[in-house]
């Protein structure tokens, strides 16, 4: 779906987080505004997170419960390992959630902003992980900024050509 993920009402929202976990720009800085200071405050203890893991907060203000804090990788050229970090990226997202009970997550296009990963191969990974985790959960979101992003990911729903 195209929405400001801040606006969402599921258990969890996915930050595309940086590795300080301490806020930024794009949807970071826009789930910070949402959630308000409390989120900072909750992220400064758990000191930073590698790159293809994930932590999770509370979502205080937001109309989400959770907030799971997921860092992808900057995009370097694609021989970095960052296919792997990616998918990394939405495992791990997807562990806290069931750890944690939760039954409906929305993801943004985690990366795809300023860290520059090519956005089809990063709907692609997404698509692929969010299929082998659909089982588990009521409702899984893609959740695109824009209609162009949306087409990108519907592009990788459709079923494959006999
Ligand atoms: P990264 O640093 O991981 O690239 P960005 O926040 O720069 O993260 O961008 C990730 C994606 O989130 C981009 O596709 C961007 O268009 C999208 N985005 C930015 N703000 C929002 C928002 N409020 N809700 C949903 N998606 C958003």
């Amino acid at each position: 779906m195209v929405a400001d993920i801040t606006t969402l009402d599921v258990d969890a929202i996915v930050n595309a987080a940086n590795s300080s976990l301490m806020g930024g720009g794009g949807v970071d800085g826009a789930i910070h505004r949402a959630a308000g200071p409390e989120l900072l405050e909750a992220c400064r203890p758990l000191g930073g997170c590698p790159t293809g893991e994930a932590r999770m907060t509370p979502g205080f203000a937001l109309p989400a419960k959770w907030v799971i804090h997921a860092v992808g990788p900057v995009w370097r050229g694609g021989k970095s390992g960052e296919a792997q970090l990616l998918r990394s990226a939405y495992r791990a997202s997807f562990r806290l959630a069931r750890e944690h009970g939760v039954k409906t997550i929305a993801f943004p296009a985690i990366s795809t902003g300023v860290y520059a990963y090519p956005k089809d191969a990063a709907a692609a990974i997404a698509v692929d992980e969010m299929r082998a985790h659909a089982d588990a959960f009521d409702r899984i979101i893609a959740c695109c900024f824009s209609e162009a992003d949306a087409d990108g990911y519907r592009r990788h729903l459709e079923p494959a050509a006999p």
